[in-house]
């Protein structure tokens, strides 16, 4: 399977003509190529990002009308959700099931906003005598998207659906390890309706390509989802062209489990919470806390359930698939070596299905404890399978150990006590709080993102929307 960059509404090679070759982390055997874009596809992609910007049809178009694409574009990917989801599953290594829930996630977010699209709005404002003022919020013009491999689909319906419902164009970069799905969906914009030069894909990699759109003079705003350091670095090239970013950057989320808790309620949404998509989830639950007078009840079960895990192919559909890369499995490696060198006691570990094939990426859950605060495995995001329990004695002890990182992204609180919810939620700092739940439902409609090395800014729900415009304000003077 060969794939090519669209520009303008073409299909087209790479300038250097490049490719990059696709691996399966199932097998580690490659199966496509893409199409590697440096700074001339960048070029060309703004430039036709800014034609169809500010040109008709796009330009007159209205919000009723973006609506009804974005409404097209849902039920196109909607009518091909099984092939849209095996094509996510094999290229990431994600199990079937977490595939089809992206793309059917994927469709929700076209739907929602496309229907949000006509609910932005501006404001009048009390002001002088004989005046009138009023705001309007416009799109931003050519913005550009950088994505990573963990969740394409997702991350594209919540970046791509919230950019075009407010009238912008945009040039996306997806990840180079993983995109397959994002070039599919593509395919179907023509049909939807979408003019040309309205959604240009450059794939490449980081380095080059993806540094190239962060730092592109001819863009307006810049939103980009991966790690901390490319974080800063896309920031510092907003910067210099002063233009707006959003950053959402990781987590290293706490899940806060007190004696009053329903824990049978708890443990499977506890375990689920860090082996979803083999814990390479920015929103992951990677460290329980877990109160010292439960421990006893609490940590047998879930030791069980960890034994229990199993890890394999993707398509065999277990608990986790294979990490996405050999260098992502690297990386997690050597948090555990690191773990295990350090004594941390490993409670408990899953198991990978004796007949994964050799050459795939895999990892077998893991439960670490009693991991000290300060220890990396307490303290870094590790993106795997491995979760990290950290006792505490009361309130005080958990909240302060909660807010212990550097990251700010979502936090979990299990207890029946009603006061003590609303207390640490409104204490515990991060972006989203979950009470006796944890990432609930997929959230399309709830706004996300972080503080601290989590990032700024927000996507998903309205507030996601209202990123991707800017408030002009008008005053006239009618006497
Ligand atoms: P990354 O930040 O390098 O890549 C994310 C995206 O940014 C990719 O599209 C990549 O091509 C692009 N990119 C890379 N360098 C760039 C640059 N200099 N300028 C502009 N764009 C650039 O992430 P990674 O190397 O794929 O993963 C490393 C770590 O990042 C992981 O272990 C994990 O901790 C974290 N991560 C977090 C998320 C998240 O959802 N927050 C997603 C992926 C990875």
């Amino acid at each position: 399977m060969k794939e090519y960059l669209l520009i303008d509404g073409e299909w087209c090679e790479a300038g250097s003509s490049k490719r990059i070759e696709v691996r399966c982390p199932s097998d580690g055997k490659p199966f496509a190529s893409l199409a590697a874009g440096e700074a001339g596809d960048i070029d060309r992609a703004v430039a036709a990002a800014r034609r169809a910007f500010e040109s008709s049809p796009w330009s007159s178009m209205t919000a009723l009308e973006r609506g009804r694409l974005l409404h097209r574009l849902s039920g196109m990917v909607a009518a091909r959700e099984d092939d849209i989801a095996a094509i996510e599953s094999r290229d990431t290594g994600k199990p079937l099931r977490q595939g089809r829930a992206d793309a059917v996630a994927l469709a929700r977010y076209f739907e929602f906003y496309g229907s949000a699209a006509e609910m932005v709005r501006g404001t009048t404002l009390p002001f002088l005598d004989g005046h009138t003022a009023m705001t309007l919020r416009e799109p931003h013009g050519v913005v550009g998207i950088i994505i990573p491999w963990n969740y394409p689909i997702q991350i594209l319906g919540r970046t791509l659906g919230a950019a075009i419902a407010a009238g912008n164009t945009v040039v996306i970069k997806p990840a180079e390890d993983a995109c397959l799905s994002i070039l599919a969906v593509a395919r179907c914009l023509d049909e939807a309706g979408f003019p040309p030069g309205v959604v240009n894909i450059v794939t490449g990699y980081g380095e080059t390509a993806g540094a190239a759109l962060a730092g592109h003079g001819g863009i307006d705003f810049v939103t980009f989802t991966g790690s901390p350091p490319v974080g800063v670095s896309v920031q510092q090239a907003a910067a210099r062209n002063h233009i707006g970013c959003t950053l959402e950057l990781g987590g290293k989320s706490p899940q806060i489990v007190f004696d009053d808790a329903d824990l049978e309620a708890a443990l499977p949404v506890l375990t689920n919470a860090i082996i979803q998509n083999a814990g390479q989830t920015c929103s992951a639950g990677s460290r329980l806390l877990l109160q010292k007078s439960i421990m006893d009840r609490l940590l047998p079960s879930l030791a069980r359930r960890f034994r229990s895990l199993r890890a394999g192919p993707h398509d065999r559909d277990l608990d986790c698939g294979p990490l996405v890369s050999s260098a992502q499995r690297d990386i997690v490696q050597a948090h555990i070596d690191r773990a295990l060198a350090d004594g941390i006691p490993l409670i408990a570990q899953g198991e990978v299905v004796s007949d994964a094939p050799d050459g795939g990426y895999y990892c077998p859950p893991m439960l670490f404890g009693p991991v000290p605060e300060d220890h990396p495995i307490a303290r870094e995001e590790i993106f795997g399978p491995v979760l990290s329990m950290i006792p505490f004695d009361d309130e005080a002890d958990a909240l302060r150990i909660a807010n212990a990182t550097d990251y700010g992204l979502v936090a979990g609180i299990w207890t029946s006590d009603g006061a003590r919810q609303m207390r640490l939620a409104r204490r515990i700092r991060a972006g989203q709080v979950f009470i006796n739940a944890y990432g609930a439902g997929g959230g399309v409609e709830l706004p996300f993102g972080g503080c601290g090395k989590s990032g700024h800014g927000r996507e998903k729900g309205f507030d996601g929307l209202l990123e991707f415009t800017r408030i002009k304000t008008i005053v006239t003077r009618h006497g």
